[in-house]
Order: C-alpha cells, then sequence, then structure tokens
C-alpha cells in the first residue's frame, strides 16, 4: 500500500546572523523548509576562495574530518569531486594520513572512507557558491547585525544596518522580520547578552583555559608527488606539542602546496619564522614539517594564531527560551582547534536541525528545545575528545576526576601500542575522523590488544618518553 507523506510545513522567512561554515549550512537547511532565506554577514563576501576579516582563523590549517566529509556530499551533491577539479587531494581517511604521537609514527591503516585535503577557503568558498545558487536563498554582505527583535516571549526579526566603508557610523538601522533567527555569528556570539537584556539567564558556559598559539606557513609541494596527504602530530603528556600538515588544492598562480602548523599550550609558543618552525619541527620529531621549513619555497610569511579557551555553552539546559531562535556553530561551541572538528561539528549540526524541523505538525513549535537537545548529543562526543585530549596534558588547568584520569591513562597506552598495532591505529583515527564514537576504543577486542601491546619495544621507548 502507498503512504502519501505529507509535505513539509513551508514558513515565511528565515535571517541568518554570519555566513561563515555554520550560516551557511543553516542556511542550506532552512532553505527546504522556509519561503525566504536570508544571510547576513558583515563582511563582503569574495566571489571565490579569498580570506576576509570576520574569518582570521580560515587561513590557518583547517582538517575537514572524514565525518565532515560525508555530511558535506550528503548536503551538496559533487561537492568532493568539485575540490577534487580544483586540485584537493581525496583518499582513504586512513590510507593517506598519518598520525604521530610521541615523536613516534602510529602504524598505518586503511578505514575505508574518503576525506579531503585542501583549504578552508576553498571548503567555504565551494558551500557559499552552491548555498547562493539556492533559489530561495537572499545574502545581504558588508551588512552589521545590531541585534535580534525580540517581543512577546520570541525573536520576531532583527535589526541590521550596511556597514559604510566611509564612515564608521554607518547608515540607517533597518528590521526585517523573520519567523526564526538563527545566530551564527561565531564564538564571540552574543547571545547570552541578548539573552540577559531580554529578562532570560544567559546558559552555563563551559571553558578549558589551553592557552594554545601555533605557527604556521605555506610551502611548495612537489607536483603530483604526496607521500601522503596530511601528518597530525598528537598533543601527549610526554610532548605536549601539537603538529599539522596538510596538502592543499594549488593557489591562484597554480602553485601546489602544504599549509604547515607547529603549536604549544600556555606560553610554549613557536617564533613566527620558518627558522623557528623547522627547529620545533626537528625536536618533536616531525620530519616533512622539518624539511619543509629548512629547503621548501615558502609561499607568503609565516603566520601566528592564539586560541585562549575551549567553549561550550549549555543551551539546552535553559528553561526558559525565546521561540523563534536558534544559536549554531562556533556560537555554540568552539574547540580546541587542535582537533579539526569545528566545521564537521557545524556539518552535523546543520543535520540535527533538519531533523528537529521535520518533527510535530507545526514544525516551529518547541524548535528551540529539539534542536538544543539534538546539538548537545552532536557536540559531546567532540567534546569529550577535545576536553579528555586537553586534561591529559599536565600544562592545562582544570579539574580530573578519577574516570577522566582512567580514560587517558588508557588512551596513552593505547596510541604507544597503535605504534605497531594497525587495528589499534585504525580504531583511532576513527575517532578522531568522528566516524566512530570515542567509547568505541573501550571495546574488549581493543583493550585486549591495548594489554598485548604493552610489551612491545618501541612501546617501552614511548613510556620511558612519557616518564
Ligand atoms: C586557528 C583555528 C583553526 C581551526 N582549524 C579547524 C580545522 O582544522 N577543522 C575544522 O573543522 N575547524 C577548525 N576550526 C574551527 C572552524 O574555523 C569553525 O568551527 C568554523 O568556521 C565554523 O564557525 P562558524 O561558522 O560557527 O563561525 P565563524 O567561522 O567564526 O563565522 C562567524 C561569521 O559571522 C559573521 N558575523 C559575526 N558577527 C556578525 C554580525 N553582528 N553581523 C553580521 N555578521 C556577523 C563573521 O563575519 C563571520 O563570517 C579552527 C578554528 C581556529 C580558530
Amino acid at each position: 500500500m502507498s503512504r502519501t507523506l505529507p509535505s513539509p510545513t513551508r514558513h515565511g522567512r528565515a535571517a541568518i546572523i554570519g555566513a561563515s561554515i555554520a550560516g551557511l549550512l543553516a542556511a542550506r537547511i532552512l532553505a527546504e523548509h522556509f519561503d525566504e532565506v536570508v544571510l547576513l554577514e558583515r563582511d563582503p563576501l569574495p566571489e571565490g576562495a579569498a580570506p576576509r576579516k570576520g574569518t582570521p582563523q580560515a587561513v590557518q590549517p583547517h582538517g575537514l574530518l572524514a565525518r565532515g566529509r560525508q555530511v558535506l556530499d550528503g548536503l551538496f551533491p559533487g561537492f568532493s569531486e568539485a575540490l577534487v577539479a580544483q586540485g584537493a587531494l581525496y583518499g582513504d581517511a586512513g590510507g593517506e594520513v598519518a598520525v604521530d604521537a610521541n615523536g613516534q609514527r602510529l602504524a598505518r591503516a586503511t578505514l575505508g572512507v574518503d576525506a579531503l585535503a585542501c583549504s578552508r577557503l576553498a571548503i567555504e568558498a565551494e558551500i557559499r557558491r552552491r548555498v547562493r545558487a539556492l533559489p530561495n536563498v537572499r545574502v545581504l554582505d558588508g551588512v552589521d547585525v545590531i541585534a535580534p527583535v525580540h517581543e512577546d516571549a520570541r525573536v520576531t526579526g532583527l535589526r541590521w544596518q550596511p556597514r559604510d566603508a566611509d564612515s564608521l557610523a554607518g547608515a540607517e538601522p533597518q528590521t526585517l522580520a523573520a519567523a526564526l533567527v538563527v545566530d551564527c555569528s561565531g564564538r564571540a556570539s552574543r547571545s547570552p547578552a541578548w539573552l540577559r537584556e531580554w529578562g532570560y539567564a544567559a546558559p552555563a558556559e563551559e571553558r578549558v583555559q589551553v592557552g594554545i598559539a601555533y605557527t604556521s606557513a605555506y610551502f611548495r609541494r612537489a607536483p603530483g608527488q604526496p607521500p601522503l596527504a596530511c601528518v597530525i602530530g598528537a598533543a601527549t603528556p610526554a610532548l605536549p606539542r601539537p603538529s599539522i600538515l596538510i596538502a592543499q588544492e594549488p593557489d591562484a598562480q597554480g602553485r601546489e602546496r602544504w599549509v604547515a602548523g607547529v603549536g604549544g599550550y600556555t606560553g610554549d609558543h613557536v617564533a613566527t619564522t620558518r627558522e623557528a618552525m623547522a627547529e620545533r619541527a626537528r625536536q618533536i620529531n616531525h620530519p616533512e614539517i622539518a624539511a619543509l621549513a629548512e629547503h621548501a619555497e615558502m609561499i607568503g610569511e609565516p603566520m601566528r594564531y592564539g586560541f585562549p579557551h575551549s567553549q561550550r555553552r549549555r543551551y539546552e539546559r535553559l528553561r526558559r527560551f525565546p521561540a523563534g531562535y536558534l544559536v549554531m556553530g562556533d556560537a555554540l561551541a568552539s574547540f580546541n582547534p587542535i582537533y579539526g572538528q569545528g566545521m564537521t561539528v557545524a556539518a552535523c549540526e546543520a543535520l540535527a536541525l533538519r531533523d528537529a524541523l521535520a518533527r510535530g505538525p507545526d514544525s516551529l513549535q518547541g524548535l528551540a528545545r529539539r534542536f538544543f537537545r539534538a546539538a548537545a548529543r552532536v557536540v559531546d562526543a567532540p567534546w569529550q575528545i577535545a576536553v579528555g585530549g586537553d586534561l591529559a596534558l599536565p600544562v592545562v588547568p582544570g579539574p580530573r576526576p578519577f574516570p577522566v584520569k582512567l580514560v587517558n591513562a588508557y588512551l596513552g597506552r593505547l596510541q604507544r601500542a597503535a605504534v605497531h598495532d594497525p587495528v589499534l591505529a585504525g580504531a583511532f583515527l576513527k575517532v578522531v575522523q568522528m566516524l566512530a564514537p570515542p567509547k568505541s576504543l573501550m571495546a574488549p577486542r581493543l583493550m585486549w590488544r591495548v594489554w598485548r601491546g604493552r610489551h612491545r619495544p618501541g612501546a617501552a621507548v614511548a613510556q620511558t618518553a612519557a616518564a
């Protein structure tokens, strides 16, 4: 018997604050449910892959996790192919990716899931191109959102003004009515302050102070010769000095590139010179970055980026929240960038938004509650990975309850055993790539392998380094 599914209820207009990764992905989903979606972005948006002021992080190394690639390919058919056509590398998320821990490389493992290596600028530009092509999406760029409009326990639109390049005062504020406003303005989001102004409680905020900074630079890549697409240097208690190397699509001059970054916590920072990068890479035994920093042609200058703390705002715990309003992306949770999770989390939150809209006779009724609960489930695992990983490092301040200590001790052993065991290395990488939950590493068959692997000579060396 065939059954006709009810067509989704359509609403009038949705407005989104910020047209970066989270804002664009929210627009992609809301376009399925609203007659019109308006994206309001402070920066004038470039046509292609170019840096802009509002997202200074975008020129820093950005890894798109394999789970994020899967979601983006689902939302935008042919997404990976479009980036590969621009020169992105595409290959197995295990086979093409090496992970170093304590100066030792984990065994190589094939995951059977592909990942993309390319620049964040190219990823954002491709998403933007697809979203702009949606017939019911309108982009207002070069405009400042002043604040949402709140009346009678609901948000009914927002006030905005064009940013006038010639005058700091800008032009006259205007009001845009909307049935739903989504705050995707990034980690400096003003939603907590706006909620207080409207008479609500602000969400509880969890913070982990990491004081991380990394120095990064682009280097020329020998054409068609990447033995690997990405090398991740994990921060460990013995060596809390993360590093990253990711192949990039060619730049506007057709130069194939690497982007490399070397970082440190709480003041252990690398000077912004290639010599300092090379020295740090040698200290942490990262041969690829050391060789590039010593010999390769550098494109542009080394850059420094500081990131004070990971933060998570617990909107799902608020008892009162205005109707017609949501918060997504970094505005909800912003993670220590060494784990490369932010874009993938924004993509998974977009799927959570789609589910939350699909439920209920009137999908806007109770939407905030449904969405924030689902988004909290999305954030839980990457937050556990990032915060758990950071609290394993003695340099990071914060309480460490016994279960956190226990899990971190186990993960340290697992990493050491994974130097020789491709099964353990593959299981670890699946969690890193957000393809499996952290608890999958506690499976008895893996625990047995960790226990068995503790007698290997390499493991003993690494344990000595960790002591
Ligand atoms: C150094 C660094 C490295 C990172 N590396 C990775 C990585 O490897 N992999 C990964 O997945 N993620 C990484 N991230 C995280 C990633 O950049 C973010 O998670 C991702 O950009 C999603 O952020 P967002 O869209 O929520 O906010 P943002 O990217 O911060 O964008 C917010 C947007 O809102 C606009 N805006 C703000 N206020 C207003 C206003 N009042 N009116 C109009 N517009 C406004 C801004 O101009 C901006 O465009 C990294 C972050 C940092 C800092």
